[in-house]
């Protein structure tokens, strides 16, 4: 089985590179040409265009910014769809809007072609070590057929229902990531400004109910003034407002979203966009006037 793989970024560059270890053989693609050398150094072919790329491949993976990047590689000129055939399938790992997965779908079940929308959580260093949580949509018999091809990347693959349904989950994720760094930042800011040591409440918390995944990731990066991305704040405000396209098409009203894309949005303006998303708490300390560290 040949593997495409298109889109290297922060995060498909080591998920190809685990792809590479487990022996598959894979034919790469991506603007910067840097990430592609990286990995035809490990034995990948490198591809000219999506089309070039599923012409040689069975099975295209693609991990792109949003749902325009993933129409455009997927239904453009040149794009994957100019090779689709009965037997191919993509199997689209970018978080994008559900709505934009079922419309590529469609265009490559007419030639034939299936797909699985398959986006991801768990940032750089799960995709580096190959536990990342895959959340999967498509047929059921095309999840089973290449659910090894997604362990390979994965720490956990679960299928959760038909195209758009990977989407779907992954949007439910990113709402309560958001809310969950939100609720650390103002933890952390009275805890500051109560005049005791954040890092001591942190600890003193984390290993009762209020702890957490994103706690343990996101507190120490806080309190070390490190807004490294990690995850981008631009990347969270792109999904969130997918997730409020969606809540307002499906009838599910979501309160705190929406305050969380306006704390977004607002330190996006104050230039923190391209910083992990970690960087919400700029925003409290903004309106309390203090800086959380460690004392
Ligand atoms: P990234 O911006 O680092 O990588 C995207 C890559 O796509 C870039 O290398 C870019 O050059 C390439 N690209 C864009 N358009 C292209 C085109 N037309 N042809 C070929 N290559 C093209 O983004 P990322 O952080 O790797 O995220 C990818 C997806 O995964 C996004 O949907 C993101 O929301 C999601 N995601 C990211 C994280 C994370 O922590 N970074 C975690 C989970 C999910």
């Amino acid at each position: 089985m040949k593997i495409g793989f298109i889109g290297l970024g922060i995060m498909g560059k080591p998920m190809a590179k685990n792809l590479v270890k487990a022996g598959y053989d894979l034919v790469v693609l991506d603007l910067n040409k840097e990430a592609v050398s990286e990995l035809t150094a490990m034995g990948a072919e490198s591809g000219y265009t999506p089309a070039d790329v599923a012409g040689k491949a069975d099975v295209i993976v693609t991990m792109l910014p949003n749902s325009p990047h993933v129409k455009e590689v997927a239904l453009g000129e040149g794009g994957l769809i100019e090779s689709a055939a009965a037997g191919k399938v993509l199997i689209d790992m970018s978080s994008i809007a559900p709505k934009a997965s079922q419309e590529v779908s469609s265009a490559l079940a007419e030639k034939g072609m299936d797909m699985l929308d398959a986006p991801v959580s768990g940032g750089e260093p799960k995709a580096i070590d190959g536990t990342i949580a895959v959340m999967v949509g498509g047929k059921k018999a095309v999840f089973d057929k290449y659910y090894d091809v997604m362990d390979v990347m994965a720490g956990s693959v679960v299928y959760v229902g038909e195209i758009g349904a990977g989407n779907t989950a992954k949007l439910c994720n990113q709402v309560v990531v958001a809310l969950n760094i939100a609720a650390v930042s103002e933890a952390l800011v009275l805890a500051k400004k109560a005049g005791f040591s954040p890092d001591l409440v942190y600890q003193a918390i984390r290993g009762g109910l209020a702890g957490s995944t994103v706690m343990d990731a996101k507190a120490p990066m806080i309190m070390d003034r490190n807004f490294k991305p990690g995850f981008r704040i631009d990347l969270h405000i792109k999904d969130m407002a997918n997730v409020l396209d969606t809540s307002r098409s499906v009838g599910a009203p979501l309160p705190l979203a929406a305050q969380a894309m306006e704390i977004m949005q607002a330190i996006k303006q104050d230039g923190a966009g391209v910083e992990d998303h970690s960087s919400i708490v700029k925003y409290y300390e903004k309106i309390a006037n203090t800086t959380v560290t460690r004392q």
